[in-house]
């Protein structure tokens, strides 16, 4: 492939997503959608969802087998409310890095997008440490996706493409519930 094609420097990219404003996830989503039109694999590892049922949960299906989905962080659910011990939560957080630096290591993506990874890192749950080994260890070729508020500021130094979510307005302000295929 030539440089042009390949879009300059022909090495994969760090990139995040963050900020308090709506949009991180559905921009890694929409990144993903993009590159699945290029025959790019794309992997999106959840490190923390909500019990709620998103649409891309459903949708990834339909991009399979170039797209693959994994919820990781399932055992984060109400990880606010959530009675369960911290050192549960610090286990699953674990599992999921592991599972991330696999699928990240493997070669065997374009794309891996690390879905919430700014927030378990800003809840401790995960050691910023192992997530920049992570993108250390990556092949040359393969671009990282982090989302999530509160990004560290090791990420951010780290990263290539930083773009910070501000809100402006949001209608759960004015009182308005998430909707259906906008916010889920
Ligand atoms: P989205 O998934 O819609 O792109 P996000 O990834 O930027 O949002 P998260 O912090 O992951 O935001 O929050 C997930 C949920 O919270 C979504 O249902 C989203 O619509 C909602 N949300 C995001 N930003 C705000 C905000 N500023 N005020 C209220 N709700 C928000
Ligand atoms: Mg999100």
């Amino acid at each position: 492939m030539s440089d042009a094609e390949s879009g300059g420097s022909g090495g994969g990219l760090v990139i995040v997503y963050t900020g308090g404003g709506k949009g991180k996830t559905t921009a890694a989503l929409g990144m993903a959608l993009r590159a699945l039109g290029h025959r790019k694999r794309v992997c999106m590892v959840q490190f923390i969802k909500g019990s709620w049922k998103y649409g891309e949960m459903e949708s990834s299906k339909m991009l399979e087998p170039g797209f693959e989905m994994i919820a990781a962080g399932k055992g984060f659910v109400g990880i606010i409310d959530d009675k369960s011990p911290r050192e549960d939560h610090e286990r699953i957080a674990g599992e999921a890095v592991r599972l991330a630096s696999e699928k990240v290591r493997s070669g065997a993506y374009d794309i891996v997008i690390l879905d919430e990874i700014n927030y378990a890192i800003d809840l401790g749950l995960v050691p910023v440490s192992d997530v920049l080994k992570m993108l250390d260890a990556r092949p040359p070729e393969v671009s990282v996706v982090l989302t999530g508020n509160r990004a560290a500021d090791q990420i951010v130094e780290r990263a290539d493409l930083v773009t910070e979510m501000r809100e402006i307005k949001h209608p759960f302000k004015k009182g308005i519930r998430a909707k259906k295929g906008i916010d889920f």
